[in-house]
């Protein structure tokens, strides 16, 4: 059993802290989650030896326990050999027969919100990121006081899944190379050294996006919580970029924040919302703003604001520009995004 108040080494001189390599072989085992429920939220328990009796952090005998199964195990309605079993029968499991880990969000109060880069949607906005016309990232606050929901699918710069968010829990996905979530953060590593989302929760009803590198069908989505680039792949192997400093107060029932769409969706978008709109000042009028269609950027079928009928823009940019600087230039120098894409020169 572990108690705190023992202080950091045991008589074997083995700190407490377990290592870096080993909780990550821990969670590896375990499947990312408690090995009795399957709760994402947990604490590492030495199994046998107890961690009083180890004089190494073994990851054969440490496992996952959320803290009801821990506690479970402390007051003694629950054995460390059941608990041992347990964790052997998951190691062996393929990961079609596991239950992937789940983890509760709190939308008790009402609000519902996603924070992703420097975009203002909320909460007038219920589509954040919506493809080939299709929600992919939906907010819900709830009426009345009843409880707002976020379902959301997170995918790699692949665009494999690697966490979905379904209405008021986090679901992560098995065949990731990492799943980890320390105090309020939940971070998914698709491959080593290789972050594909990281979020903050802010309960009630707060998620913030710190990291966030997907690909889903021919788009990408680069965002941090401080700025974003929605990225399409064209014929020629180039990826256009988009990003926009923009915020929505009110919005038609229609509307999404980030909208990715075919070439000719996206022209007849523009000219069904032509009356009133205006190309906005770039080389060229391959940026459209429309007051009822958006920031309709044509040549890569990618709207901002769409359909949502009030926005106020701020600054706008797009260009073609390869993804690993992009990445960088999203993580590391948010209010460069802009001029980055437009111009080729972050810095
Ligand atoms: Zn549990």
């Amino acid at each position: 059993m572990d108690f705190m108040s023992e202080g950091k080494k045991n008589k074997y001189g083995l700190n407490r802290t377990i290592p870096k390599d080993v909780k990550r072989e821990v969670r590896r085992r375990s499947k990312f989650g408690c090995v009795i429920c399957r709760t994402g939220f947990y604490d590492y328990h030495h199994i046998d030896p107890a961690f009083e009796e180890a004089s190494r952090h073994d990851p054969l005998s440490i496992c996952l326990l959320c803290p009801t199964c821990h506690s479970a195990v402390t007051r003694g309605s629950r054995s460390n050999g059941s608990v041992m079993r347990r964790y052997e029968e998951i190691q062996r499991a393929s990961i079609e027969d596991v239950e992937p880990p789940i983890g509760p969000l709190d939308f008790d109060d009402g609000s519902a919100e996603l924070v992703i880069g420097n975009l203002r949607y909320s909460p007038a906005v219920r589509t954040v990121l919506r493809y080939g016309g299709s929600d992919v990232i939906r907010v819900d606050p709830g009426k009345d006081r009843e409880p707002g929901s976020i379902s959301a699918i997170f995918a790699d710069d692949e665009g494999r899944e690697v966490l979905r968010l379904d209405r008021n829990q986090w679901i992560g996905s098995l065949d990731s190379w990492d799943i980890s979530v320390v105090g309020r953060r939940i971070a998914v590593q698709s491959r080593r050294s290789q972050a594909a989302l990281k979020l903050r929760l802010e309960p009630p009803g707060r998620i913030v996006i710190e990291h966030l590198d997907m690909r889903f069908g021919n788009a990408h989505l680069l965002a941090t919580e401080h700025a974003f680039a929605a990225g399409r792949y064209l014929y020629d192997g180039q990826i256009g970029w988009c990003t926009g400093r923009i915020a929505i107060p009110v919005s038609h029932v229609a509307g999404a924040a980030i909208d990715v769409m075919s070439e000719d969706d996206i022209e007849l978008q523009d000219r069904a919302t032509r009356p009133g709109s205006r190309s906005l000042p770039s080389s060229s009028n391959d940026i459209v703003m429309s007051g009822r269609g958006g920031v309709l950027f044509k040549r890569l079928g990618i709207a901002l604001a769409s359909l949502c009928g009030t926005v106020h823009v701020y600054e706008t940019a797009y260009g073609f520009q390869p993804i690993d600087i992009v990445r960088q230039v999203v993580s590391n120098s948010p209010s460069k995004v802009a001029r980055y894409l437009g111009t080729g020169r972050p810095f």
